[in-house]
């Protein structure tokens, strides 16, 4: 496995490999690798897509072989919060065993001044779609994603990959990289892997080792409010109503509150755990977008009518939502989603 650090380099193999036939694959990663990361990994070597299978096994994808990038670079650019930035976690010798076992074949790390020569002074940032962009997590980190989308276009210039894998986990943040690839005519192929998620469901974080033992114990409740909100929604008494915004957050901050303390009360202590709900909302799938019921059609739809690009075959028409949320457990932000199917 080769460690790169400069652009120079790393441009000069993702030449030579694209140049000898073989497909690169992109993993971007914030380091501090766990088994999460290690299943976007682990897809890129093993994935053949829908490209013709020449039937070989092994680290090919349609025949063809396949060199895996794995790049760990700490972007300052999409972090709003200073704090979270300088207490970012980092394992590196960790992260190169990790890669190596996995038999990566390159990966890039590159220091600060190498990726931003000019850090500090204004730069050009990659600038994303407002609607997409400024909602949910957009809202509550303004210039997250403006700084996401930079790096990764940076990264996605410097390793030239056919394909580049992303976490649902990071739901917005994979369509905005999807929109982008397509929007920018990047010819990369966005590959979407499913969260990984602990034995008590909660999803696989480089933050939650931030966690304090009290809050470990009570982050799992972010995904308890999910599955009761999904189980609420999905099987309601038939009729357009559905809760969505402010008062889907209302109602499952209470019930969030008393599953909390229930458990504080567990652990026998009269100190308050702090678990605030920052967001919950249900959106269209496809674009994030506000839902909205079409009197017409006779079935929910968003603003931009993803309806119609959804219709199952039967003829039935049933909208596919994601149930997005983010948590502010002590001081670590943390996020989930899962995917509702809305019938009308
Ligand atoms: P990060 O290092 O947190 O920036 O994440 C790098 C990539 O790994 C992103 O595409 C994330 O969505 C993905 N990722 C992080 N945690 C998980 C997880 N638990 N399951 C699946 N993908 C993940």
């Amino acid at each position: 496995m080769k460690l790169v650090t400069t652009i120079d380099e790393m441009l000069h193999i993702s030449d030579s490999e694209r140049a000898a036939g073989k497909l690169t694959r992109l993993v971007p990663t914030m380091g501090a690798l766990h088994r999460g990361h290690a299943a976007l990994i682990t897809r890129a070597l093993e994935d053949k897509l829908d490209l013709p299978s020449s039937g070989r096994m092994g680290r090919t994808g349609g025949g063809k072989e396949v060199c895996v990038i794995v790049s760990i670079f700490v972007n300052p650019l999409q972090f709003n919060n200073p704090d979270d930035f300088s207490r970012y976690p980092s394992t590196f010798q960790d992260d190169l065993d990790i890669c190596e076992k996995l038999n990566v074949d390159c990966v890039f790390a590159p220091h600060l001044k190498e990726m931003y020569p000019d850090y500090g002074s204004e730069q050009c940032m990659v600038c994303p779609t407002d609607q997409l962009a400024n909602t949910l997590e957009g809202q509550s980190r303004p210039g997250h994603f403006k700084g996401m989308l930079t790096v990764v276009c940076k990264l996605f210039n410097i390793t030239r990959p056919h394909q580049a894998y992303f976490g649902e986990k990071d739901y917005q943040q994979l369509l905005l990289v999807t929109k982008m690839s397509r929007d920018l005519s990047m010819g990369v192929k966005i590959v979407p892997v499913e969260t990984i998620r602990d034995s008590d469901s909660l999803p696989l974080s480089s933050r939650n080792v931030r966690l304090s033992d009290r809050e470990r114990q009570i982050a799992p409740v972010m995904y308890k409010i999910l599955t009761d909100a999904k189980q609420a929604i999905e099987n309601r008494p038939k009729k357009p109503n559905i809760y969505t915004g402010d008062e889907l957050k209302g109602l499952y901050s209470t019930i969030a509150a008393s599953m909390v303390s229930s458990l504080s009360f567990n652990l026998d202590t009269d100190r308050a755990d702090s678990f605030e709900v920052d967001y919950l909302d249900l959106r269209c799938s496809i674009d994030l977008n506000k839902l909205r019921y079409d009197q017409k059609m006779g079935c929910f739809d968003c603003n931009n009518n993803c309806v119609t690009r959804q219709v199952t075959s039967g003829g039935s028409v049933a909208f596919k939502t994601r149930l997005l949320t983010s948590v502010i457990v002590g001081d670590v932000r943390l996020l989930d989603n899962i995917e509702v199917l809305l019938n009308s």
